[in-house]
């Protein structure tokens, strides 16, 4: 392996903070991903997600040769496969007919090329990413204030600012090093923090005030806010004056201050205390996420915040500025090269011909396409009626991910020609490809990603793809080769292309456009295998160096004014109903991303939280009678989810809450994007996936398991599972709406027990009472745990277990009884809620109980837990405060 020793520099592929890493081997030949602390995101930090990276390369699953109608094909077939039903759909039916739907988990150098393909050599502009789903609401935000689509500031800015507004952004557990890097600037200069959240998540744990506004009202919450600004003679008239345009019409449209408070349900004294903070700080950041981005009315709330900065010249200081963070590690780079189907390369206009022009003649194509093309949730509607007669989806699980997902695994069936370009072989979306491309991984590939602050880092291969992967951007090249367009795909390496990137973003450019890296158009194979994380811009001749947009104008609108949008409130485009009365909110969790095809590898990140949930009001619960730890159906008109009940005061009454991960690989009925409405904003094409319309009921189980088993279970049949990887093989939830007639056979059946096994039952027919323990030798090899009610084992305890050698008649018997006890020579941590550490719930409270903790740093102190990543600190903050009465095991995670 020593080409790839010792250490190789490299960035996280999952979230838009974009730490960098460095993976090496160590002494026994394992791979170890670190922080580095050379890198200008993270400066050494990781999160848990980021400290799992290695436990996440297995080869468990991977796509290791194309696959042509599920049968092993070659490179050359599956390529010349696709290159000419890519054709025939282009000759017979027009250009429109075909579409690419790529994701911000694809490098830059990948994005470039497909973008290349479809909008300059096939002459349509149907591509799109996933990336809609992420942040497009903020794109056109930043298009139609700025010009363009710029982040104006850093992440400095959120260690300078007196003041950081977090809206619809759940920092703490979606972007957890940014949240630590803001924890310890409020913790050593007193930074204020407001949370505005319909939820109360973790990222409450260093807010000063939480401002649990009614879910969809944020523009009339910022639109009050510049009503106010006005009303107290705070706006920046020099500022207005010299640099902007619209102010008048977006006041005369604002929101009295009155009515905000009445549409977003917050009352008027906490309202003009949110107001006056704002207003008696000039180094505010408002930092928004998918709480923002992800609605009908998205490019609004956007607009209605970035008004409040523009009208107090807030912009492009330090400590200053709106400050969109994206949800995927190469979102902006995506941006970059116009992966949007609305947008063209290197952040010029489809609609700007001037623009067409420059990249027509640099391409070396007759025209560029101007009609902008299908956005995500349109291209799957044509995949179903039948406009699109074939489609390549590159590293992304849409099927999971996209709002009424039912509607768009029957697309693809629907769709005449798909091709899926992945890395694992079973996804909900792989099983409807008629082509399946192996693509190289992460570690395995090299090319660059931008995260949200625009800096640019490189992703490094530290170890060789298997079998036949290839990266994303080979497998783009060598179909447009087919299809006879070899000239303008010369590419032999990422490097080639990231200069050919460059050398565009830099053509007639002159300062007239933000994005210019022209300082790399030259760059050459060393210089991209030495390139060090910059920032951009960087035009030709720059150093590298940090920058930020607009302060003294400069923006990028035909008059270089910043424009400021009048913004309305409206309803969001669902509504409840006596049918559907409760708002369903779909989001991450700390430990997971997106749909698990990696996370879910890791035992230690499934042990936060191993089964889909939903977070219910008490009030709501009581009213459809679900209890707290009940299996629930949710439902909308679209579909039924079945998670297991959360009942939280710190979910708003009237919203629920269940998290986006879970597909059918690892739940029986947990994708919950079916039951979302496919509702977008009109300006940016982004769904609403923060708002539908749902109810809730018990689910009426006969019966309740849980069970752990050093082989896959057999999963057919059951009304009820969740899987989750554990160190020595699986865990898994389960319950069925009727008792089977032989328990044995049927734990036989689940557990794959042949007749080697050893089994140990115990059984209470008449309270429905069943335990069985399968030995392998003296190794335990399975277990299942049966109830009429939830299960009442120490689920974390029983899964340590798995594989371990008992052969102590009195310790199996232990086993059986679902319980660690005291001598037992292991204990129950219960659940995971410092993944880095693997300290439990049971850990922490005994600190506090017999350890007499009070603090989160003396809960640190006494078992390690927070004080690597700090993503869990609020959890263990939460375990404190309700120690005096939670009995140990009883205490969950939080949601997120
Ligand atoms: Fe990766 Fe975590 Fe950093 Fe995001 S915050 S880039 S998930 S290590």
């Amino acid at each position: 392996m020593t080409k790839y020793a010792p250490a190789i520099r490299s960035t996280c592929p999952y979230c838009g903070v974009g730490c960098g890493v460095i993976a090496a081997r160590n002494e026994e030949g394992d791979i170890e991903v670190k922080g580095d602390r050379d890198h200008p995101a993270n400066f050494g930090r990781l999160c848990s997600k980021g400290s799992a990276l290695a436990e996440t390369l297995g080869p468990d699953d991977r796509l290791l040769a194309p696959l042509v109608h599920g049968k092993k094909a070659s490179w050359s077939t599956a390529l010349d496969l696709v290159a000419k039903k890519f054709t025939e759909a282009i000759d017979e039916y027009g250009p429109e007919s075909v579409a690419f739907y790529v994701s911000g988990q694809c490098l830059t150098e990948d994005y470039y090329v497909a973008n290349k393909l479809m909008k300059g050599l096939i002459g349509s502009a149907n591509i799109d990413t996933n990336s809609r789903l992420c942040m497009a609401s903020s794109v056109a935000g930043h298009r139609r204030a700025f010009g363009t689509d710029t982040v104006p500031g850093t992440y400095d800015d959120l260690e300078l600012a007196d003041l950081v507004i977090l809206v619809g952004s759940n920092l703490a557990w979606c972007h957890p090093v940014l949240f630590q890097r803001l924890a310890a600037a409020r913790e050593k200069r007193g930074t204020k923090v407001v949370l505005i959240d319909p939820r109360e998540t973790a990222s409450v744990e260093i807010a000063d005030m939480h401002l649990a506004l009614a879910p969809g009202s944020d523009v009339a919450l910022f639109s009050g806010l510049l009503s106010h600004l006005a009303a107290v003679g705070r706006i920046d008239l020099n500022y207005v004056e010299q640099y902007t345009s619209g102010f008048d019409a977006a006041l005369a449209a604002a929101i009295p201050t009155a009515d905000a408070a009445k549409l977003t349900g917050i009352d008027a004294q906490t309202l003009s205390r949110f107001y006056e903070l704002f207003t008696s700080n000039p180094r505010v950041v408002t930092v928004y996420s998918q709480g923002v981005n992800q609605s009908s009315a998205g490019t609004d709330k956007v607009n209605a915040i970035i008004n409040c900065h523009l009208a107090t010249g807030r912009i492009g200081h330090p400590g200053m500025g709106p400050f969109s963070i994206t949800g995927q590690p190469n979102a902006m780079g995506g941006r970059e090269v116009g992966g949007l189907a609305n947008m063209l390369a290197a952040h010029m206009d489809l609609d700007n011909g001037g623009h067409r022009d420059i990249v027509a003649k640099f391409w070396g194509v007759p025209r560029v396409v101007k009609r902008p093309g299908l956005k995500a949730v349109d291209l799957f509607q044509a995949a179903g009626d039948g406009r699109i007669k074939a489609l390549w989806i590159m590293a992304t699980n849409p099927v999971d991910s996209l709002p009424e997902a039912d509607g768009v695994r029957a697309a693809l069936k629907a769709c005449p020609f798909v091709v899926v370009s992945d890395v694992i072989r079973h996804t909900d979306t792989t099983a409807c490809a008629h082509v399946l491309l192996p693509s190289a991984a992460w570690g395995e590939k090299d090319g660059t990603v931008t995260n949200s602050e625009r800096v640019i880092s490189r992703q490094r291969a530290f170890m060789p793809a298997p079998g036949m992967a290839r990266p994303d951007w080979w497998q783009i090249v060598q179909v447009a080769r087919r299809m006879g367009y070899s000239e303008a795909f010369p590419f032999e390496s990422p490097a080639e292309i990231f200069a050919e990137h460059a050398a565009l973003s830099a053509a007639s450019n002159d300062g007239t456009r933000d994005f210019d890296i022209g300082a790399h158009a030259a760059i050459d194979a060393q210089a991209y295998d030495e390139l060090a994380p910059f920032q951009w811009p960087q035009p030709e001749g720059r150093s590298p160096g940090i920058s930020r947009f607009f302060a003294n104008g400069g923006f990028f609108t035909p008059d270089r004014r910043g424009r400021f949008i009048p913004t309305s409130w409206r309803a969001p485009a669902s509504a409840t109903s006596a049918e559907f009365p409760l708002v369903l909110n779909t989001g991450r969790i700390r430990d997971q991303w997106h749909t698990m095809t990696r996370t879910a590898r890791s035992a230690r990140l499934m042990g936060h939280s191993p089964e889909p949930f939903g977070e219910i009001h008490p009030f709501d619960a009581a009213a459809a009678g679900v209890r707290d730890g009940d299996l629930t159906t949710i439902s909308s008109a679209s579909g039924t989810v079945i998670v297991r009940a959360m009942v939280t005061g710190r979910q708003q009454r009237g919203s629920v809450f269940v998290p986006m991960h879970w597909t059918d690989r690892y739940s029986s009925k947990g994708r919950i994007d079916a039951l979302v409405a496919a509702n977008t904003d009109p300006v940016s094409g982004q769904p609403e996936l923060k708002f539908s319309a749902v109810s809730i009921a018990p689910f009426q189980a006969a019966w309740q398991g849980f069970a752990v088993s050093v082989a896959r279970p057999a999963l057919g049949g059951l009304d009820y599972w969740a899987l989750a990887t554990a160190k020595a093989g699986y865990r898994l939830d389960l319950a069925g709406l009727k008792e089977p007639d032989d328990w044995t056979s049927f734990a036989c059946g689940l557990l794959a027990i042949g007749e080697d096994g050893e089994l140990l039952s115990y059984r209470d027919a008449h309270a429905g009472q069943y335990r069985f323990a399968v030995f392998d030798g003296e190794q335990l090899a399975a277990a299942l745990f049966v109830a009429r009610t939830p299960i009442a084992v120490s689920r974390s305890w029983v899964t340590e277990q798995l594989g371990q050698f008992i052969s102590d008649p009195a310790a199996r018997l232990r086993l059986l009884a679902g319980r660690a006890c005291a001598g037992a020579g292991s204990k129950d941590r219960g659940a995971i809620v410092c993944a880095c550490f693997e300290v439990g719930v049971n850990d922490i409270v005994a600190a506090v109980k017999a350890g007499g903790c009070t603090t989160v740093d003396a809960v640190g102190a006494a078992v390690r837990a927070g004080t690597n990543c700090g993503s869990c600190r609020a959890e263990i903050s939460r375990i404190i405060d309700d120690s005096g009465s939670a009995a140990p095991g009883l205490v969950r995670p939080l949601a997120s």
